[in-house]
């Protein structure tokens, strides 16, 4: 039982369930689930609806990029964020609007054909089976369950995955063909990875067509001035004997609009061609018109990086919010644990084991809905119950106090039930 400067969380549970019957009252509605960009954010990148402009239509080569083809993508826009992802120009393809359709792609086409390494397609193995880190990004989730691949949690530190957790779990299980990354600000924890967890990750005893899925979604998402040191993954696996090991994606969702960015995909010559062969069966070519207007609107990487202090500006005072609230509402009654991410979109909060569910039911009730518990974990279970992502930059900043503040009410009265429960024997 948690106890606190004034008595422990029981003493209050009368007080508590009388503000959240307050709250319950005043009929709130308000979002706080997904992690979008709010619509000021979206504003800053409406030059792209009238890029490139009347009569624009060519790359610097001059090629006409109306037509079919350039299956690439543009190269100035590769070159750009060849610099931002420590990827050299022919080993990155810039493609369709989405990430995930290619992280999807390049699992399905692992899984029907193999990938260089495989002794035959992935579909015809027993089973496969990867590596989750958790705390992770349910939609990653999702597509390994899609395609029947089996998933097992390893635990995420600071620092990246446990590379204790995942040497056992190769150690013991032939059937591991691949793990799941979100390098810098990882999703939901904020968690960036050290050179020395992913040089480890890099030179894994693992099967031969082991694929690191290495999401690096939030590269250049800073929230303050510190920067991670960039790891170059490509060049540690080669390194380490597996040249063909990681498959790197990233996009501008964040950057300019999520529903019309572009999206990259990065890897060593033999994944690119692998990728590329397969790839050519379902496309003639990205919308290259789309990667002109985002070349014009972000010219260089360091035009990539002005643009993102102006998201920072707005983002992260959101962030500050969030630890404003838990910091008053929930520490004086020894309720949580929360990270303070310096980058991506994502808070992490724990709270007590069998709590999560039951706070997102009663903010739910109260009008506040939050992220499904169990939405960081595969097959959406948290054997614990007790983590949930807080997703601040979508709502205005009086939304987002407005929801945080009802959800450590109702966070608040789930605890105090809990602990007025009998201890479990
Ligand atoms: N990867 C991560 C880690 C994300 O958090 C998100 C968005 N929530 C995506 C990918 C989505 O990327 P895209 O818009 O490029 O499909």
């Amino acid at each position: 039982m948690s106890t606190t400067a004034t008595g422990t969380l029981t003493d209050h549970l009368a007080e508590f369930q009388s503000a959240y019957d307050e709250l319950k009252a005043r009929g709130l509605k308000l979002d706080l689930t997904r992690g979008k960009p709010s619509a000021d954010q979206l504003a800053l990148s409406d030059a792209l609806l009238t890029l490139p402009g009347d009569g624009e239509y060519t790359d610097a080569a001059g090629a006409d990029l109306r037509n079919y083809g350039g299956p690439n993508g543009l190269p100035e826009l590769r070159a750009i964020y060849s610099e931002l992802l420590q990827i050299p120009v022919p080993q990155l393809l810039a493609l369709g609007n989405s990430s995930l359709t290619l992280m999807h792609d390049v699992l399905t086409f692992a899984m029907l054909h193999g990938v260089p390494g495989s002794a035959r397609p992935w579909v015809r193995e027993e089973t496969v089976s990867f590596l989750c880190p958790v705390p992770g990004y349910d939609r990653h989730f999702a597509i390994t369950e899609a395609l029947g691949v089996r998933m097992i949690p390893v635990p995420m530190n600071e620092d990246g995955p446990d590379i204790a957790a995942v040497k056992a779990a190769i150690a013991v299980d032939p059937t591991v063909k691949g793990i799941w990354c979100v390098p810098v600000y990882s999703n939901p924890t904020g968690a960036v990875y050290s050179e020395s967890v992913a040089r480890e990750l890099a030179s894994l005893e693992a099967a031969d067509d082991f694929r690191i899925m290495w999401d690096n979604a939030y590269a250049v998402h800073h929230l303050t001035d510190w920067r991670p040191e960039p790891i170059d993954i490509l060049s540690l696996a080669a390194e380490a004997g597996h040249p063909d090991r990681v498959f790197v994606f990233a996009s501008t969702s964040k950057v300019t609009y999520p529903g019309s960015g572009v999206a990259f995909f990065g890897s060593s010559p033999d994944n690119v061609r692998w990728y590329s062969k397969w790839a050519a069966f379902q496309s003639i070519g990205p919308d290259k018109l789309n990667q002109l207007r985002h070349v014009r609107l972000l010219e260089t990487a360091e035009g990539v990086l002005a643009h993102m202090e102006k998201h920072r500006a707005l983002v992260a005072p959101k962030f500050a919010a969030v630890q404003e609230v838990f910091e008053r509402r929930l520490a004086p009654f020894g309720v949580g644990s929360w990270g303070d991410p310096k980058g991506g979109y994502f808070v992490t909060l724990t709270v007590s084991p069998g709590v999560a569910k039951r706070a997102i039911a009663l903010a739910a009730e109260a009008g506040v809905a939050i992220t499904p518990a169990g939405s960081t974990h595969p097959y959406l279970d948290d054997p614990e119950d007790a983590v949930i992502r807080i997703a601040p930059t979508f709502p205005t900043i009086e939304d987002l106090t407005a929801g945080l503040e009802a959800f450590c009410t109702a966070l608040l009265l789930a605890e105090a039930e809990r602990s007025a429960l009998p201890p479990v024997e």
